[in-house]
């Protein structure tokens, strides 16, 4: 095999070659050390106890030295971008800084050769964090009983709408199999009620960007089981009608489901109890410091009610003196939804983030979160940007604009995504909420610097400039970086995720 220079830096369309195309068959920075024969002595020659049919013959393990895998991985390294690259306004999705002391926790020895199957009794450490996380959730919601299993948000959502289901049948409303969603929600909501089991009932968006009541009210009734609401919702928009709503749901018998994702503009401030929420799902992995994106793992914590703990998934986590236990003992469970306890890595750097920042830290965060989207918004709709719905009222942790009017001059929303890219930043979210046309959903976070957010929004103008002198240009971008345009329908049907590893395996040697 050829050793092959890598060449991104050079030429944009040369993706870097993998390991097996860089190895060179022979070469290597290895010497694997002879078994011990102490260890031998004990459990015999290894080579006598694995069955014959089960050993490799022989494996194209690539030969590099350790300077070139080194230099590979962080080539590669370098072409990624996270959180700690650079501004990362990937609106719905809560990019925010990641800190490192809750990494080092989380990746401390204590924590990380933790069996699922160790005792109780040794795993105290972990069940109390776990436990305090909880509480902590509890304080900051007013919802009172809490899972930790889900592994995503959308996890979360399923297990929501079934104890929702699971409510109404026990109370032998069996006739209660519709689920309201508003036509902004985030497209896990409409899958999650689906999958439970649910009739989606679609209510539309008012010109303020909020739910229609009008709309609404017309499709309550006897078959309601629920409503799953995002609060503020996927526009950056706090529905304020949301205590009318809660009321025309309860009244009818139905329960609120609240979409807890993106808690960012809330945390401290209100609580979701007071809003009327019977079930929530949040996730550790946007709001919570966890990081998350690439498809890395993620954790939706459920909260609910006094009156639906019963259904949730087993086993709880409780306290009894000092001691923390797992129940298994809950009546009406809708069973167990995740092997074993949830993503509890992703669980301890949540919980070390809140006791990091503590109630007080935690109202600022949103207060920023805050005043950081309506600083961008502001200064984007100065440079002629227009907002899609709400424009008179203030936005919450996120905005979205519709950049439908450069279409006139050729350009959409794509190629102001790509060139963003070229300028060294995260494009935010394009083509979401689905009821905006040509949409950009930005959310800052509250990481960004008052000069990162400057640079931005900086950024955007003079792409806006550019697409209207000269949208050609726009349509070449990105330029700087490793691929140019991809066919993202194919990358999202047909992903190669994996290299095949040809092991040729020969009856014997
Ligand atoms: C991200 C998100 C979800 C789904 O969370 P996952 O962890 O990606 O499954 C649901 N609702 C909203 C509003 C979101 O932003």
């Amino acid at each position: 095999m050829k050793f092959r220079q890598a060449t991104w830096r050079k030429s944009n369309e040369v993706l870097e070659p993998t390991v097996f195309e860089l190895g060179v068959l022979g070469r290597g920075g290895t010497k694997i050390a002879e078994p011990d024969p102490d260890i031998i002595s004990i459990v015999g020659e290894t080579d006598e106890l694995i069955p014959e049919n089960m050993k490799r013959k022989e494996i194209n393990l690539p030969g590099m030295a350790e300077p070139q895998v080194a230099r590979h991985f962080s080539r590669l390294a370098q072409m990624n971008y996270g959180v700690d690259s650079g501004s990362y306004w990937l609106g719905s999705c809560t990019m925010k800084y990641n800190p490192k002391a809750a990494m080092r926790i989380a990746s401390s020895d204590r924590v990380r050769r933790l069996h699922p199957f160790i005792p109780t009794e040794a795993a105290q450490h972990i069940l109390r964090i776990m436990y305090e996380l909880q509480e902590m959730l509890s304080s900051i919601t007013g919802l009172p009983h809490y899972t930790l299993q889900p592994a995503a948000g959308a996890q979360g959502e399923f297990v929501g709408a079934l104890i929702i289901r699971a409510k109404h049948l026990d109370e032998g409303e069996r006739q209660r199999d519709e689920m309201i969603i508003p036509v902004s929600a985030h497209g896990s909501n409409f899958a999650s009620a689906a999958m439970a089991g649910f009739r989606v009932i679609k209510v539309p968006t008012s010109s303020e960007g909020t739910i229609d009541i009008d709309a609404l009210r017309a499709v309550v009734g006897e078959r309601t089981a629920g409503i799953m609401i995002t609060n503020p919702n996927t526009l950056g928009i706090f529905e304020s009608d949301i205590l009318e709503i809660s009321d025309l749901i309860h009244s009818a018998g139905g329960l609120i489901y609240y979409d807890g994702a993106n808690l960012n503009a809330i945390l401290g401030w209100v609580r979701l109890s007071d809003m009327g929420v019977d079930v929530a799902h949040l996730n550790m992995h946007k709001t919570f410091a966890a990081p998350h994106g690439g498809g890395g793992p993620g954790a939706g914590a459920v909260g609910v009610t006094e009156d639906l703990k019963d259904f949730l998934p087993v086993p709880l986590i409780k306290k009894s003196g000092n001691k923390f236990y797992f129940d298994y003992n809950v009546p009406k469970t809708i069973g167990k939804i995740r092997t074993f306890y949830g993503n509890s890595e992703v669980l301890i750097k949540s919980w070390a983030y809140l006791k990091m920042i503590g109630t007080e830290g935690l109202r600022k965060v949103s207060s920023i979160a805050v005043l950081n989207a309506n600083y961008a918004r502001r200064k984007l709709v100065d440079y002629g940007y227009k907002v899609a719905y709400g424009k008179e009222r203030p936005c919450k942790h996120e905005f979205v604009l519709t950049l439908e009017d450069l279409k006139e001059y050729g350009v959409r929303a794509l190629d102001v995504a790509k060139a963003l890219i070229d300028r060294g930043l995260h494009p935010p979210t394009i083509y979401f909420p689905l009821i905006v046309k040509e949409a950009f959903m930005m959310e800052p976070t509250e990481s960004d610097s008052l000069e990162e957010i400057d640079e931005y929004v900086k950024a955007m103008k003079e792409i806006r400039e550019l697409a209207m002198e000269d949208s050609e240009a726009l349509k070449r971008a990105p330029k700087n970086s490793s691929v140019r345009r991809l066919d993202e329908t194919l990358a999202n049907r047909k992903p190669i995720l994996t290299w095949r590893m040809y092991i040729k395996l020969k009856a014997s040697r």
